[in-house]
């Protein structure tokens, strides 16, 4: 049998994990430093939360979701976002009775049907922030501070804040109207997708990638040019949280974002050296979810990094990762008394916390010394007969060769090895 991972997922080779434990580690720290605590919610999801959630004219609910039906004959969706399963959990335990603003982070696989590419997979990793309660700008800056904020700590420099307001629902809709009219005037022009766009959710057609239609839309009347005095007031004071931060953006009135649940703020990371998936994700406001989902009127903002994208991101810039600053030894025994011997030691080394191995393979002295040196350990030791009379033993660092005698003793070799 020959069984392959299935199209659009990947495997994450050793090699591969320094560069995605520095991603997470990196977005946790900064979650934390700005106040966000973790939460895990469950990999699949009934799929109404979805449909409601997301929405009904999105390609996520119509084309991406990985459905089934599970043995009591109920519809289950594995979780391709995860601001709906936040909501989701916020409302059915009641988090937002505790004092807010209520700031959650995850870091989470998810799940969509699309069609693989650079930087598109059908499994892939995000790191979500969405803060409840605050409706003001200063709530939408911290959030785009934060994202900014991880993409500045990988080293990440080529990337641009796009950002936009896409109104409430006191705007938005003439705001709707008029670019229906604009694009009804180029039905004829538009793309099929786009075509039902118009009916459905014409904002859409803004963010289509379609050559003609982009080109129809570079002309399509501008969202922040139908704000009601509130978005525009907001929109006013988001800017200048920005730029008093230091943190440059373009406005980008085609930043639409593809979901259905977004109000007001919309903001997209997008970086110029990744390729035609571009951006290294996104997020807005969405004011209606939380009441949506049978919770109550909850002004919420929330955004996404995309794991996968951060490290392409990082990889095309040729950011260096930071080394592993924890020393390590590997003990080669010579002869069957002095592996008993050393298989002791080794573990009383492990249980003082020293990253330590040993033979398991009773091969030779040779080819032991190039494993250590393969794995990367900091230093090695030979034991045999003779060390052990003589009770000390050669520990040579194999960064920068230098040998020192050191007794076997498992306290002496941790402080040595630790040092
Ligand atoms: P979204 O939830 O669609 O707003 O996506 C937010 C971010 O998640 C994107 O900017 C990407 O970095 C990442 N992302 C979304 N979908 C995928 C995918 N299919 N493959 C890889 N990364 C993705």
């Amino acid at each position: 049998m020959n069984v392959k991972k299935p199209r659009g997922t990947s495997d994450i080779l050793p090699a591969e994990m320094p560069a995605w434990r520095f991603v997470e580690d990196t977005c946790r720290k900064q979650a934390a430093i700005y106040g966000f605590s973790e939460i895990r919610f469950p990999t699949f999801e009934s799929t109404e939360l979805f449909a409601r959630g997301v929405g009904g004219t999105t390609d996520i609910v119509q084309k991406e979701m990985y459905t089934f039906t599970d043995k009591d004959d109920r519809s289950m969706t594995l979780r391709p976002e995860g601001t709906a399963c936040v909501c989701r959990s916020v409302v059915e335990n009641g988090l937002y009775a505790a004092s807010l603003p209520l700031k959650l982070y995850y870091l989470s696989n998810f799940f969509r049907y699309e069609k693989p590419q650079a930087g598109r997979t059908r499994e892939f990793f995000q790191f979500g922030c969405e803060c409840f309660g605050p409706s003001t700008p200063q709530a939408d800056a911290e959030a785009i501070l934060l994202g900014s904020s991880v993409i500045r700590e990988l080293g990440i420099k080529g990337c641009t804040l796009h950002i936009n307001s896409i109104g409430c629902a006191d705007c938005r809709p003439q705001y709707r109207a008029a670019l229906k009219e604009y694009f009804a005037a180029h039905y004829d022009e538009l793309c099929d997708t786009c075509r039902a766009r118009l009916e459905t959710n014409p904002l859409r057609i803004l963010d289509c990638k379609s050559p003609v239609c982009s080109a129809i839309a570079a002309g399509a009347p501008k969202t922040t040019d139908h704000l009601c005095d509130n978005c525009r007031a907001h929109y006013e004071s988001l800017k200048s949280i920005l730029a008093n931060a230091g943190v440059d953006f373009v406005e980008d009135p085609r930043c639409v974002r593809g979901l259905d649940y977004y109000t007001g703020t919309v903001f997209e990371f997008v970086h110029g050296g990744i390729g035609a998936q571009a951006a290294l994700g996104g997020g807005g406001r969405y004011n209606g979810l939380i009441a949506e989902l049978g919770g109550p009127e909850l002004p919420a903002i929330g955004f996404a990094l995309g794991l996968s994208r951060l490290i392409m991101a990082m990889q095309t810039e040729n950011v260096p990762l930071p080394g592993s600053a924890e020393n390590s030894l590997y003990i080669a025994p010579l002869g069957a008394e002095a592996a008993e011997a050393t298989a002791s030691l080794c573990e009383r080394l492990r249980a003082r916390g020293v990253v330590c191995e040993t033979d398991i393979t009773g091969r030779s002295a040779k080819a032991q010394l190039k494993y250590a040196d393969k794995s990367g350990h900091t230093f090695v030791a030979v034991i045999g007969s003779d060390e052990l009379a003589a009770g000390t033993c050669e520990l040579k660092n194999l960064r920068s060769g230098e040998k020192s005698s050191v007794r076997i003793d498992a306290d002496e070799l941790a402080r040595v090895v630790k040092a």
